[in-house]
């Protein structure tokens, strides 16, 4: 015990308290990065959760999310997303532009919500949207949890034509007979690997071999986290198909994407 350890979590306390308020006044907001193919085209945006919380400005999801998902927070908050993604697409076609597809972030416990593929079916349905506007990403720890219910729930969704994502790969523990059975289009490389790719060979040859591997399993890659154009050149020699690129676009608000 410490007295640093008991403002951690009281910290905790007030976050969990302040979430469930920040639902009831609309205090989340999408924030949308761009996903590139090697030619710069653009291929996707992912969206990605802030909170503006009261007294301490736009807050990123490392601060919420894992306090969220310690209990069905993390679901309300799912859907409040589900539901404000939807509401985007739609307004971005009203107005007669192009849509991109979104992706969107799973946690586990919404893994673990059998109407899940329903909840979402009936969202774009709805709003008249094709199902191949939304994409999904789900951690590879999360995916692996129980693999063969994550097998059962994201088999549905592709089966409606949504594409999927493993998310953050090799930062937990994959076993590669279900990596090759989940119903997954494209694999994400972890940021913190792309960090030191540039300095750090054993980095390297991971993202090499990562390419590799998920290449020969018919899968897209995708890097996170791209911040250099070193980092950027030593990708695209590796076959890398992707980038999220802070120095072409951070996560930005949907009308300044
Ligand atoms: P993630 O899904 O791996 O999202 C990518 C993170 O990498 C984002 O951080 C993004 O801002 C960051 N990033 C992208 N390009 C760069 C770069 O070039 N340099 C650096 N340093 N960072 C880059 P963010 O927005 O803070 O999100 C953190 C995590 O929070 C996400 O990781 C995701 O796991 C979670 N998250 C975000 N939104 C949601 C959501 O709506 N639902 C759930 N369940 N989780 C979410
Ligand atoms: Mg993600
Ligand atoms: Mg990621």
């Amino acid at each position: 015990f410490s007295p640093e350890l008991n403002q951690a979590a009281m910290e905790r306390l007030a976050i969990e308290h302040q979430l469930h308020d920040a639902l009831q006044r609309d205090q989340f907001v999408l924030h949308y990065q761009p996903r590139l193919a090697r030619d710069g085209r653009v291929t996707g945006v992912e969206a990605l959760i802030r909170w503006n919380r009261p007294g301490h400005g736009l807050q990123l999801p490392g601060r919420f999310i894992p306090v969220a998902e310690e209990s069905e927070l993390i679901v309300l908050i799912g859907e409040w997303v589900l539901a404000e993604v939807i509401r985007q697409l739609r307004m971005w076609l009203d107005a007669g532009l192009s849509a991109p597809s979104v992706a969107i972030n799973l946690s586990a416990r919404q893994l673990r919500l059998t109407s899940l593929p329903e909840q979402i079916a009936e969202a774009l349905r709805s709003a008249g949207l094709p199902a191949p506007l939304l994409e999904f990403e789900v951690m590879e720890s999360m995916a692996m949890e129980n693999p063969e219910r994550a097998s059962l729930l994201l088999g549905r969704l592709r089966d409606m034509g949504i594409r999927l994502a493993i998310d953050d790969f090799g930062t937990g523990y994959s076993s590669l007979s279900y990596l090759k059975r989940l119903p997954f289009d494209y694999l994400k490389i972890d940021r913190s690997f792309v960090a030191e790719i540039t300095h750090d060979n054993n980095d390297l040859a991971i993202v090499r071999g990562t390419i590799a591997l998920a290449h020969s399993l018919g899968l897209t890659v995708v890097a996170e986290g791209v911040e250099t154009a070193g980092q950027l050149a030593l990708l695209t020699g590796a076959d890398c198909d992707e980038f999220q690129r802070f120095h072409f676009a951070r996560p930005l608000p949907a009308d300044e994407l």
